[in-house]
């Protein structure tokens, strides 16, 4: 892997992550976004991380300001992507803003450039012709909080060269991730594949009137060793996000989960208990209340 020059496509909460990450590892990365503004809020974000790295690694103040130093911020695709070996696309989640730009990106990025995206949903096959290069374009999804949950998902589409996925491979350890292959497509990936169905179980354990929260999440811990169950769980992923799973499979005629999601809409959303992220959910957080109480921000606890 002779990787030197990443562009990341998208700097919102996960592209600025992977771009930051990337550079403090040693490559050098140029962030590409549509305009100055948003560009503007990358650096924000980025000058942020810097805290995040020195509190969460340890990283000195010599570290995090060379990982910043060789970060670039363009907003032309030709010249963002110049000399790109590797661009990772973590740009919105939607089919047409995404197929829009591999169009582009096909016409201005050298023959050399491998492309990935970091798509939570989208299968890498969905935009394989639009990139121009199917044979070196794959999906590479990380985690939230990259620096601390340091998954990388690396899943070929059926025509993706086998020598570039070895290589995405060396380049996701390289910038400190742990390496998880996936020889197919698979909607949700490995993670997802899992959790889902897990966390959906649970819910309609509790929907149901089978058992209460606190039993459903003992019985798992007890019986596993895990030290949470899946209510925690769930209140950490946001029980909007939950809401939002149940609400698709409602809408496609998927039985038993319209009565899931109007019982979180009205049990749990319309109460504003969306989780730890608002001090209340399936459980309470007397620490994140007291917190909003005394109007601390939460951004950096
Ligand atoms: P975000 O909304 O925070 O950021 C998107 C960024 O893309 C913004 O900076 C926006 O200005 C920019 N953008 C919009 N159109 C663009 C274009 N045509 N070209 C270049 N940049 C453009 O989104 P996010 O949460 O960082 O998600 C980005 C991708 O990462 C999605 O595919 C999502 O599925 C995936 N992802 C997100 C998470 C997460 O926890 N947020 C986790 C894993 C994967």
């Amino acid at each position: 892997m002779n990787y030197k020059n990443i562009t990341v496509a998208g700097s919102g909460v996960l592209g600025s992550q992977i771009a930051y990450q990337t550079a403090f590892k040693g490559f050098n990365v140029s962030i590409y976004d549509i305009n100055n503004d948003a560009l503007a809020r990358a650096k924000e974000r980025i000058i942020n991380l810097k805290i995040r790295y020195q509190k969460d690694l340890g990283a000195t103040v010599e570290e995090v300001n060379a990982a910043y130093d060789r970060i670039t911020f363009i907003c032309d695709l030709s010249e963002a992507v110049a000399e790109a070996d590797l661009v990772i696309e973590a740009i919105p989640e939607i089919v047409q803003i995404k197929t829009d730009f591999y169009k582009k990106l096909c016409e201005v990025a050298p023959d050399k450039t491998i492309f990935t995206t970091n798509s939570s949903t989208f299968l890498p096959s969905q935009f394989a012709e639009a990139t121009g290069r199917p044979e070196k374009f794959l999906a590479l999804h990380f985690a939230n909080e990259i620096w601390k949950n340091n998954t990388a998902e690396i899943m070929k589409h059926s025509r993706t060269d086998m020598h570039v996925f070895d290589e995405v491979i060396e380049f996701a350890k390289a910038i400190g991730m742990v390496a998880l292959p996936l020889y197919k497509e698979q909607p949700g990936y490995i993670l997802n594949s899992l959790l889902v169905p897990f966390l959906e179980a649970a819910q309609m354990l509790l929907l149901n009137e089978i058992a209460d929260v606190e039993t459903i999440d003992k019985t798992w811990m007890i019986a596993t060793g895990s030290p949470k169950g899946p209510f925690k769980t769930l209140d950490i992923v946001g029980v909007n996000t939950a809401y939002n799973i149940a609400l698709g499979k409602a809408e496609a005629g998927v039985t038993e989960f319209d009565r899931l999601a109007e019982f979180l809409k009205s049990e749990y959303l319309d109460k504003g208990k969306l989780g730890r992220q608002t001090g209340e959910g399936f459980y309470s957080y007397q620490d994140v209340m007291k917190h909003k109480k005394l109007g601390v921000s939460l951004a950096m606890s």
